[in-house]
């Protein structure tokens, strides 16, 4: 592997280290090892299955857009484990397996304190309160001042990077506070899983069972990631039962409403929304700049409101790119000792900025290349493999690589559910035809200018 290729890889390292924080980092990113790169494709490596899925679907974007500002002839990040295991086995067995070298680091049996460490910055007083985010706000101070249980559970979904996890944390923060006395547990549902099967493994279940049941609130963060893992779903199911039962405060977060978590079983949706349901939203352009002004003037620095205006108007995927700019922007104007103006601005963040300029969706190309070809846009999803249905779809897969921040497994998703491999074939073949078929290298720029235009 060359040179240039490792110290790339070292940056980005050290980017997603600083973006995504040490605990995250060390659990899921360090353990990725760099395999090599050809034909515009980076290998990385991971030692499980568990976890190749985890980092597929929590960090593939961010890799994507990482490498190609750092090296521009990538185009595609492949995300492979090191062992063979058999795939869509959920049974335990394979649960506990591959969570076993990776995260079942600690001896000893089921450690006392569970609950996850507080963010001191998750507070209510540094939530900037908006439009899209206004029910949420309400909802979750009405559950941290409450004296009695008034919605059971409080359950809080939205994208990723829009303050569920924020909003939860305050409530744990503003409880403990004023009600020391209060046991209050904090997880997130992959942490949850791991404590579980960590009792099933030191045959811990009952004293498992007790702490959960034994708390007053009980928050659990990103429930998505429970799906098809029916035996901790089960476990959960039971002990929100219990508490609901005993009427002790149950808070959720997830990526999507009740009704539409997939892989999450129907009696669980259905006790999930029974509470108060609160959709955060994505951010308006309001939003965005109360947050940039808030978060200034919390790290103490004077930033011309042309530069606050330029980035909330440019950043609008979540407030956790948003934050991210700032800070890279301050540390910069810092480091180098020059004044945040706006082209210090569109220097430092060109990378983000691309990447936020490109809003084509999927279901645009599909539509746009459907019509190109004359066939119909129901084909993109369909089996069909004549070639003259075939082709026309691989040049959508090829776009949507090409034009979004979807990554492989979520592109087949959206081509009626094929496997990422199948996009990665689509993209390899497209390319090798742009190189040979010069009418239909053309074509295929035509279409993606059209797009972007
Ligand atoms: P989620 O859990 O929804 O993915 P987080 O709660 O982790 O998102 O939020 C991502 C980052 O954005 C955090 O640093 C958080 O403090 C910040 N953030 C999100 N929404 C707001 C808001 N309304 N006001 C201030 N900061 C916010
Ligand atoms: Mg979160």
């Amino acid at each position: 592997m060359n040179d240039k290729l490792a110290t790339q890889w070292a940056r980005i390292r050290a980017r997603l280290r600083s973006e995504y924080g040490e605990t995250a980092y060390k659990s899921w990113l360090k353990p990725l090892t760099l395999d090599g790169a050809a034909d515009g494709t980076v290998r990385l490596r991971v030692p499980t299955r568990f976890m190749r899925n985890w980092i597929e679907s929590q960090y593939a974007n961010r890799l994507s857009t990482l490498w190609a500002s750092e090296n521009p002839s990538i185009t595609t990040v492949e995300i492979d484990h090191v062992g063979n295991r058999p795939a869509n086995a959920q049974d335990m067995a394979v649960e506990v397996a591959d969570l076993a070298p990776a995260n079942i680091q600690e001896e000893g049996s089921l450690s006392l304190d569970i609950s996850a460490p507080l963010d001191d910055r998750f507070t209510f007083e540094r939530f900037v309160v908006g439009k899209p985010n206004e029910l949420a706000f309400a909802a979750a101070r009405r559950v941290a001042e409450a004296e009695a249980v008034p919605f059971n559970p409080l359950f809080l979904y939205g994208g990723v990077g829009l303050g569920k996890t924020h909003l939860m944390h305050a409530i744990a923060w503003h409880i403990s506070q004023n009600h020391p006395q209060k046991k209050i547990i904090y997880l997130s549902a992959e942490k949850f899983m791991y404590q579980f099967i960590r009792a099933l493994r030191y045959k811990d279940t009952m004293a498992f069972k007790e702490q959960f049941r034994s708390v007053d609130i009980l928050m659990i963060d990103d429930v998505q990631f429970i799906a098809g893992k029916d035996n901790t779903q089960e476990e959960f199911f039971h002990t929100f039962n219990a508490l609901v039962d005993q009427n002790r405060q149950v808070i959720i977060s997830a990526d999507k409403s009740p009704a539409e978590l997939d892989g999450i079983e129907d009696r669980m949706k259905s006790r999930l929304g029974w509470g108060l349901v609160a959709e955060i939203h994505s951010t308006t352009y309001e939003l965005r700049l109360g947050i940039l002004q808030s978060k200034a003037e919390q790290m103490g620095t004077e930033i011309p409101s042309k530069v606050l205006e330029f980035l909330a108007h440019k950043i609008t995927s979540n407030v956790r790119e948003l934050e991210g700019a700032l800070n890279r922007l301050v540390a910069y104007a810092s480091l180098v000792g020059r004044d945040i103006t706006l082209e210090t601005a569109q220097d430092v963040l060109h990378d983000l900025l691309r990447a936020n300029d490109r809003r084509i969706t999927i279901e645009e190309i599909q539509k746009r290349v459907a019509e190109h070809y004359n066939i119909k846009l129901s084909e993109m999803h369909s089996a069909r493999r004549s070639r003259a249905i075939a082709r026309p779809r691989q040049v959508a897969m090829y776009l949507a690589k090409q034009l979004t921040t979807r990554s492989l497994p979520e592109i087949g998703r959206k081509f009626g559910g094929r496997d990422h491999t199948t996009v990665m074939h689509a993209v390899r073949k497209i390319d090798e035809l742009r190189s040979t078929d010069a009418g239909f290298a053309e074509d295929v720029e035509l279409l993606r200018r059209m797009l972007e235009g």
